[in-house]
């Protein structure tokens, strides 16, 4: 039986990928190991978005070759798709698969048998037309599901739809039989991913369905517990997702809303699709709904043009709105983008400094959004994972929770109230009456 590992840089769509395709190896009889378990074949999933992602591609063509010296080594991914000539080059590297190609790694690579020069199967992007279900399956509680692919916009620093191409989406009834295929491995909450996740509905070209009915109907799944969505540009995150949100079973009080900038300057240098009056708007729609919910922004400081005082703005910005935490980027020039060519860069040493006053400004939001749920009680979905005698999970609207380790409550919805924020940062909870939680909707606890 022959041995394929896998590795995989980047986001949530890249694990979904990568299991999907492990599992298409393990349906022709390969068996997946480790990467260190001498595979005879390897597959590394490369992203775009990766600082130094030809540093990093390089470094693991070199350990692997150290591994297995004979074994086949094929590079697919984002990074594949826009430098497949270089990765090539790389000493090392038996193929490169496009975005078109990636799903299709054994009819294109015949047995994968090593021939002296790397092979290129690397199609223009907008060859990339097809939408490839694929989900992830490393862990038991939780699995994310990508129900859309690609990006119709221009954001001026992405090179995301050059990487992976038009927008597409599944369709509403296989996202269903593949979220029952999900239930039935006993998993208990399906986060739902993509690129531009709420552009959700287009196949062909044409839009065909949407993503509120998408999550009306997944709502209706049996054998899952929680839905979560991952992320959700603030043009698209209608008032009819966040009504139905708030009424529904399964989908958790928990929206993650890339920001970017809150200066309506550089929010339209980066030719976003909205200003910051409209992600106030969102918010405020949100949290008049669902005052406990967990709201997780997206903000690149650094981009050209922004100024201290832009910065700063900024900064009072997501200071004053009613948010749980922050993701920060430190803006880095990528090839083929418009922002790379734009005047007024910053200089690394204030990216930095931008990076730092963001990263301070999320750990005080995220400690009052905790601070504010003490007292209350909720749902824990307990995971797989013991550290210093302690499990850990997260209530349905994002809370990391530690409680002492009891295997009985891995991947358990557990009633839980929140007692206090603990040196680490995790809330410790006690438990809660099961019988009042039964009968309240999740986010209304
Ligand atoms: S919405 Fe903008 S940032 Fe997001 S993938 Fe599309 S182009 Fe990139």
């Amino acid at each position: 039986m022959k041995k394929v590992a896998f590795y995989t840089l980047g986001c949530k769509l890249n694990y979904s990928e990568t299991s999907t395709i492990s599992r298409m190896f393990e349906e022709k009889g390969y068996k997946k190991v480790d990467f260190n378990d001498t595979p005879d074949i390897f597959i590394i999933n490369t992203c775009s978005v990766t600082e130094n992602a030809d540093k990093k591609c390089h470094k693991i063509v070199r350990e692997a070759r150290a591994i297995s010296p004979d074994g086949y080594v094929a590079i697919i991914g984002c990074y594949a798709q826009l430098k497949p000539k270089e990765i090539s080059e790389i000493p090392g590297v038996d193929a490169v698969l496009g975005a078109a190609e990636k799903f299709r790694l054994h009819e294109l690579l015949d047995g994968f048998v090593r021939k002296p020069d790397a092979q290129v199967f690397a199609s223009e992007i907008n060859e990339a037309k097809r939408f490839n279900t694929s989900y992830s399956a490393n862990d038991r509680t939780r699995t994310f599901l990508k129900v859309q692919d690609g990006c119709d916009y221009s954001c001026t620093f992405c090179t995301i739809p050059l990487a992976r191409g038009n927008s597409r989406s599944d369709s509403i009834a296989n996202i269903i039989e593949t979220a029952r295929e999900i239930a039935a491995t006993e998993v208990r909450e399906i986060v739902l991913t993509g690129v531009n996740t709420g552009d959700f509905g287009l196949q062909d070209g044409k839009r065909v369905e949407r993503f509120i009915d998408l999550i009306k109907a997944l709502d209706e799944v049996e054998g899952i517990d929680r839905f979560r969505i991952s992320s959700i540009e603030p043009n698209l995150l209608t008032d009819e997702i966040i009504e139905f949100v708030a009424s529904s079973k399964k989908f958790v009080p928990h929206f993650h809303i890339p920001l970017q900038s809150g200066s309506n300057k550089i929010l339209r240098l980066m030719r976003r699709r909205y200003q910051r009056e409209l992600y106030v708007e969102r918010v405020t729609k949100i949290k008049a709904l669902m005052p406990h919910c967990c709201i997780g922004v997206d903000v690149i400081v650094g981009f050209p043009g922004e100024t201290q005082e832009d910065f700063l703005e900024t900064y009072q910005f997501l200071n004053d709105i009613d948010i749980s935490y922050l993701h920060v980027f430190t803006y880095s020039e990528r090839e083929n983008t418009l922002a790379a060519t734009m005047e007024g860069i910053v200089p690394g040493n204030h990216r930095a400094d931008r990076s730092k006053m963001l990263h301070i400004l999320s750990d005080k939001k995220r400690r009052k959004f905790y601070d504010d749920n003490l007292g209350k009680e909720g749902t824990v979905l307990f995971e797989n994972d013991v550290e210093n005698g302690m499990m850990h999970g997260f209530t349905e609207n994002y809370i990391r929770v530690s409680a002492k380790y009891d295997p009985i409550l891995i991947n358990e919805l557990k009633a839980v109230k929140l007692i206090s924020v603990n040196s680490i940062g995790h809330v410790e909870v006690e438990e809660a009456d099961t019988e009042i939680l039964k009968h309240l909707p999740q986010h209304r606890l």
